[in-house]
């Protein structure tokens, strides 16, 4: 079990930023509160198209980052844009409508199932999409106050969270195709940071979960509070953490996030109980097939690397050791610099889209916040000492 626990890695990762490269910066606001609507004419090889949406950033040298109104960012380029006009920003929409939109897009037979955050697309059953909203909106609710608790200026979300469900793995994994263009390796499920959703797949559909002849219905509460549904699980509500860290203020979409801070606090959310109908254990229990992979593979030196740069994340051979540390590195700062790390959170939340982020920057900022990483390691590496010994 803990080895699948811990394999996955996400998708999200597969994702880069190319914004026009001169200084990008933020957008001005529009003339209301809220951001500044554009018209955009583009031009390029996929044909000519309209499309509106709200300016995210804009490139020193044209470049335009929009996000529409299904919340999908989309990077233009300035030699594919024609014209570009200010346009007012469309009234609001009810969850209802934004779920229609995003329906009109996917492929026939799904349907929508509210919740109070959340706006999910199914094409399974109606069971199981009530399952997974009700998993979602407990991290929802955990990850709000857990946050608030800890001093960050964290704010419910201000639309509906988008998640869309298929039926089985083969209808996802073209889904996947489309969206990301790469294979889904084994992942149960992915957020994007150019669509703002989790996208997955029935679980209790997946190999060996259900009975024969049986449909996810009832037994979808069932079927995944079994041990060999763990680390499906996890990755699914791994994946909706980065959810909520890019839409609650914590981070910002496209934004040069260090992949250690991304990783580390999902990883400290992906273990859910869900034999628990009230509680839920995550960041406050001990993730331990992290904590394994961890104490088997750390080695001198690794605390600094990962804070200079993200390039053992997005290598596969070993992006599974680096997420064990980003989880590691994580804990250890939020249970000795809690306060100090929050801050620096609240400092990477203010990063631009679409901005560089070097390794001596990185190394100033953490240093600045935390100390010389060669000097906090002795420190990071006999507090996991202790943390082994928790463990019964
Ligand atoms: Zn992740």
């Amino acid at each position: 079990m803990h080895r699948r626990f811990s394999t996955p890695r996400c998708l999200s990762l597969i994702v880069a930023c190319s914004v026009a490269g001169a200084a990008p910066r933020a957008a001005e606001p529009g003339t209301g509160d809220g951001p500044r609507w554009e018209r955009v004419s583009v031009r390029d090889p996929a044909g000519d198209r309209i499309l509106e949406g709200a300016v995210v950033v804009e490139g020193g040298d044209g470049g335009v980052l929009l996000e529409r109104a299904d919340q999908r960012y989309e990077l233009m380029q300035p030699e594919t844009i024609a014209t570009r006009e200010s346009v007012p920003a469309p009234p609001v929409e009810t969850p209802r409508d934004l779920g229609r939109r995003i329906l009109a897009d996917l492929p026939a037979g799904f349907d929508l199932h509210l919740t109070h955050h959340y706006v999910i697309c199914f094409d399974t059953s109606r069971e199981y999409a009530k399952w997974a909203g009700a998993v979602f909106e407990r991290l929802h609710d955990a990850f709000v106050s857990f946050w608030k608790r800890a001093g960050l200026d964290v704010a419910e979300p201000d639309r509906p969270l988008v998640v869309v469900i298929f039926a089985d793995r083969r209808a996802y994994d073209e889904a996947v195709r489309r969206d990301v263009g790469a294979g889904s390796d084994r992942v149960s499920g992915y957020y994007s940071f150019l669509t703002n959703r989790v996208t997955t797949y029935d679980l209790t559909a997946a190999d060996g979960l259900r009975p024969p002849g049986r449909g996810s219905g009832r037994l979808a509460a069932e079927i995944l509070a079994r041990p060999e549904a763990a680390g499906l699980v996890a990755t699914v509500v791994h994946e909706a953490t980065h959810q909520m860290a890019f839409n609650c203020g914590m981070h910002r979409r496209l934004a040069p996030v260090p992949l250690w801070v991304c990783e580390g606090v999902a990883t400290c959310f992906e273990t859910p109980d869900l034999r628990s109908q009230t509680g839920w254990r995550g960041i406050g229990s001990l993730n331990t097939p992290r904590l394994e992979r961890f104490r088997h593979t750390y080695q001198a030196g690794d605390l600094e690397r990962i804070v200079a740069d993200d390039a053992r994340f997005r290598d596969a051979e070993t992006a599974v050791d680096a997420y064990a540390i980003g989880w590691a590195l994580t804990w250890f700062l939020m249970e000795t610099r809690r306060d100090a790390f929050v801050k620096y959170l609240a400092m990477l939340g203010s990063k631009v889209p679409c901005t560089q982020y070097g390794r001596d920057a990185r190394l100033a900022d953490f240093t600045t916040a935390f100390g010389s990483p060669a000097e906090l390691e002795r420190a990071f590496l006999r507090h996991m000492d202790r943390v082994e010994r928790r463990v019964p």
